[in-house]
């Protein structure tokens, strides 16, 4: 939907976009285009799209031979996508957060626009449970990809970078300016693409808890943090790895993280 067709679906059901969800709807069909392509879809597969709205990456996803399922907090939107001619997905109204059972590890592809309020916990949450997945595309505040691609040693680098570099390669593929939604966020936005490589096998609850417990005081010795591992696995890890025992989370890369995690929990 372009911009004319977004404010008349927005007048026609009476919407008033709800800025505690952090609906801003895309309305460039040139940016949807580019967000399907980019997701690289192939028949039959299994696609979960995060955070519907009015359904701007919906309807499209809709024309496709895929099995997908929408999940979207704002009942009254899921219900206006249920009741749409044009969609063809399973909507599910209720917090991602929250969703428990909803076959996480079958799905093939994940896309949102993402609620840029929650952004970090719903990325941590998909890699968590979405254990399948081989291709994931974003749209993200612009601000946000020093964080989400940070390198180790830098302020940014924290554990959602390392959750990514676990995950795959990275890929920022197009900015996004304001005037390609309704309404205008207050930032520019980007698309970015992740591919799965080998090393995302390891990406878990349980590793995700890990990796959150090491960057826990972020400024200090991991050690202190890792207090719910046995203290003397852990220091035979770290000289094993060759590291010394006063290292900082921020200075291990994603594969060192591995590494680390492998030898304490065996
Ligand atoms: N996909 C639509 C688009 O591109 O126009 C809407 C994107 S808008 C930035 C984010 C959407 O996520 C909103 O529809 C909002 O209601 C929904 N949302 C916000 N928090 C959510 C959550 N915790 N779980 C599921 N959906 C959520």
């Amino acid at each position: 939907m372009n911009q004319e067709a977004t404010l008349a679906y927005i007048k026609q059901h009476g919407i008033l976009p709800e800025s505690k969800f952090g609906q801003n709807f895309l309305c460039d069909d040139e940016v949807i285009a580019s967000i399907i392509d980019l997701a690289g879809i192939e028949s039959h597969a299994k696609v979960l799209e995060i955070g519907p709205g009015i359904g701007a990456l919906t309807r499209e996803l809709s024309k496709l031979d895929i099995d997908l399922t929408a999940v979207e907090i704002d009942k009254r939107l899921a219900e206006l996508l249920r009741n749409d001619p044009e969609i063809r997905a399973e909507v599910i109204d209720q917090d991602y957060l929250k969703l428990k059972d909803y076959g996480a590890g079958s799905f093939d592809i994940i896309i949102s626009n993402l609620p840029y309020y929650v952004m970090t916990d719903i990325m941590k949450k998909i890699f968590a449970e979405c254990i399948n997945a081989r291709k994931m595309v974003f749209m993200v505040e612009e601000d946000a990809i020093q964080r989400i691609n940070a390198r180790s040693s830098t302020k940014q680098y924290g554990p959602l970078a390392v959750l990514v570099g676990t995950f795959g390669l990275f890929e920022e593929c197009m900015r996004v300016p304001g005037h390609c939604f309704v309404p205008k966020p207050r930032t520019m936005s980007a698309v970015i693409s992740l591919t799965r490589e080998g090393r995302a096998s390891v990406l878990s609850p349980e590793y995700i808890r890990f990796i959150d417990s090491c960057f826990a005081q972020r400024r200090k010795k991991m050690i202190n943090s890792l207090t719910s591992y046995p203290k003397d696995k852990v220091l035979s890890a770290l000289a094993d790895l060759g590291l010394k025992s006063t290292v900082r989370a921020e200075e291990l890369s994603p594969e060192t993280f591995i590494r680390l995690y492998d030898a304490i929990i065996s």
